[in-house]
C-alpha cells in the first residue's frame, strides 16, 4: 500500500472565509503516486471546516449570511464559551455545521468528483496560523 500526510498551513488575514483547496489537494494525489485508493482532508482545529460544494461566489456569500443568522459572531457576550475569555464561541458552531472532513475517492490517479463537487477550506476564527490535513492511502 501506498501512503502520503502532507500538511497544508493556513493563516487567514481576516476572521472568516472560505478558500478553494483542490488544486493543492490534486497536486497531492499526483505526488502519492496512488492511482486506486481513498483521500482525506481534515482541518485540525475546531474553528476550521474543510467540506465540499460549489466553486460559486454567491453560494459562498449565501453560507456566509446563513452562519452569521444561525451563530451570530455579536454580541460575543451571548455565547457561554466565551466565558472562557476567548471571543470565537460563534466559530466553533459554524465548524460544526460545515464539518470536519471530507473523503473523495481517487480513481485512476485523480480525485474522483462528481461534476460540481470542489473542496474548501472554512476559515471562521482566523488571524492565526491552522492546519489541514491531508492523508492519500491506496494501490
Ligand atoms: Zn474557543
Amino acid at each position: 500500500m501506498k501512503s502520503l500526510t502532507e500538511y497544508l498551513e493556513f493563516n487567514v488575514p481576516k476572521r472568516r472565509a472560505f478558500i478553494h483547496i483542490t488544486p493543492q489537494v490534486e497536486e497531492l494525489v499526483r505526488k502519492s503516486g496512488v492511482q486506486e485508493g481513498l483521500c482525506l482532508v481534515n482541518a485540525m482545529h475546531i474553528t476550521a471546516s474543510v467540506f465540499i460544494n460549489d466553486d460559486e461566489p454567491g453560494l459562498h456569500a449565501d453560507y456566509e449570511e446563513w452562519l452569521e443568522k444561525l451563530a451570530p459572531h455579536e454580541p460575543v457576550a451571548h455565547y457561554r464559551h466565551n466565558r472562557t475569555g476567548e471571543d470565537n464561541g460563534d466559530a466553533h458552531l459554524k465548524r460544526q455545521v460545515m464539518g470536519r472532513e471530507v473523503v473523495v475517492a481517487v480513481t485512476k490517479g485523480r480525485l474522483d468528483f462528481g461534476p460540481w463537487e470542489r473542496i474548501f477550506y472554512g476559515e471562521f476564527d482566523g488571524r492565526r496560523r491552522k492546519r489541514v490535513l491531508v492523508k492519500i492511502i491506496g494501490e
